[in-house]
């Protein structure tokens, strides 16, 4: 079977991981108004460690052992939570100097950390340099900083090259390869590059390929997945030494909505079996990577909002909750969505209650886009209540607009 949450998407109706007891989810084997308590104000996140780790033992055991696996730390930087993640993963992949920093802290070693990302500061490349992590280079244009660096602090630079493959990752949420792109060096122009990365003396590492993100179709994966071996095996004629390893991307989606069906990683990880065998031959030393944010963390995070006022407006049910778009921008459908869809939402405190009614959760700001929540199927809630949106682990806290409307950040908890 795939991973836990996988399992628990009943009838598409609602990705509930937490146990309840009592008519009370239990997060972090703790009922949800202690740990309320114990947090001591509303709204927060909550992450379940338990839920972390089992889910990444559950892939783990999937997938070959050839194949070594990442955590894209933008899908959830909080500093205990990527400390967990260090104990299991082989490395993280990193977008700025400050999630190197975090990364560094929580003990992470820079020989298996990468750094992507378009329009890297001078002084951030530096830090990379320093710290001695793969920086994958997006454009020629940093590699006159990386050079200088090199000098500067007379040490070598491990580079590997972001390619901007000439295909996508079919039916994405979010395409970002294909086409012309900010991401990656084009792939026709990838040879000029490891040119210039031989002329410089910088030690080659390998490539990167990132093709899209949040897909649960395991057929576009494997796709993807294939055309990125082709691909490096090609582009590594022209290499200015063997390729050490080449990162494949992820793109794991994750269900959110009614109707997702989850990914099944079991094609995908046969698929890798196969490649991770030809990769032996077509490109004999090099370590095979996928790197994974949503699929690793989103499971495992709840946002929790208290209900400050039950309101009822021409018969429609307004739940009015501390929280909302300012914290949690994903979950009112503002951060890459078409149409807006509910995430799955609960009563986090009236799990067992038989009395629904149909509600819309909403938070403070003063914008109809303020919406967690539209006509849910909800037990009746009262003031006091606490209002939990599930699958929020991942692009949440950090993905949200805070300072909108000056209200208190939410506070993060790893339990
Ligand atoms: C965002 C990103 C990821 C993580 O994507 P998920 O959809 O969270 O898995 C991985 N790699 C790169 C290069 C990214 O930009």
């Amino acid at each position: 079977m795939n991973a836990p949450v996988n399992d628990l998407l009943a009838a598409g109706v609602c990705v509930n991981p937490f146990p309840v007891e009592n008519g009370e989810l239990v997060v972090g084997g703790m009922p949800l108004s202690r740990l309320a308590a114990r947090v001591g104000r509303t709204p927060f996140y909550a992450y379940d460690r338990g839920l972390l780790i089992a889910h990444a033992r559950a892939l783990r055991a999937l997938l070959p052992p050839a194949i070594h696996l990442h955590y894209a730390m933008k899908a959830n930087p909080m500093p205990a939570l990527v400390q967990t993640m260090v104990g299991l993963m082989d490395g993280l992949d990193l977008a700025s100097a400050g999630e190197m920093k975090v990364a560094l802290d929580a003990g992470c070693d820079p020989r298996v950390m990468s750094f992507a990302g378009p329009g890297k500061r001078p002084e951030e490349l530096w830090q990379a340099v320093a710290a001695g992590c793969t920086i994958n280079i997006e454009s020629d244009a940093e590699l006159p900083h990386i050079r200088a660096a090199a000098d500067g602090l007379g040490v070598r630079p491990r580079v590997a090259v972001r390619v901007n493959p000439d295909f996508e990752l079919k039916s994405s949420g979010m395409k970002m390869a294909g086409g012309p792109k900010q991401f990656g060096i084009d792939a026709e122009r990838v040879p000029t590059t490891l040119g210039s990365i031989g002329r410089e003396g910088f030690e080659f590492v390998g490539f990167h390929l990132y093709s899209g993100s949040q897909t649960l179709r395991s057929e576009a994966i494997c796709d993807a997945q294939r055309k990125t071996l082709e691909l490096a095996v090609r582009l590594a004629q022209d290499a200015p030494g063997p390729v050490q390893v080449l990162n494949m991307g992820g793109g794991f989606g994750v269900p959110y909505f009614p109707g997702d069906v989850p990914l099944d990683v079991a094609p995908v990880a046969e698929n890798l079996r196969v490649l991770a065998e030809e990769a032996r031959t077509t490109l004999p030393g090099a370590t095979l990577v996928i790197e994974l944010g949503r699929y690793l963390v989103a499971h495992s995070g709840i946002y929790v909002a208290k209900v400050l006022d039950r309101k009822v407006s021409r018969g429609q049910v307004f739940l009015v909750t501390d929280g909302g778009l300012h914290h949690h921008l994903a979950a009112s459908g503002n951060f890459g969505q078409v149409i807006r869809k509910n995430y799955p939402v609960v009563v986090g405190t009236r799990m067992d209650a038989t009395d629904t009614e149909s509600s819309s959760i909403v938070g403070p700001l003063c914008t109809p886009l303020d919406l967690l929540g539209d006509r849910m199927e909800l037990p009746r809630a009262e003031p006091g209540d606490l209002v939990c949106v599930l699958m929020s682990g991942a692009y949440g806290y950090t993905s949200s607009p805070h300072l909108f409307l000056s209200h208190p950040a939410p506070v993060e908890v790893l339990v």
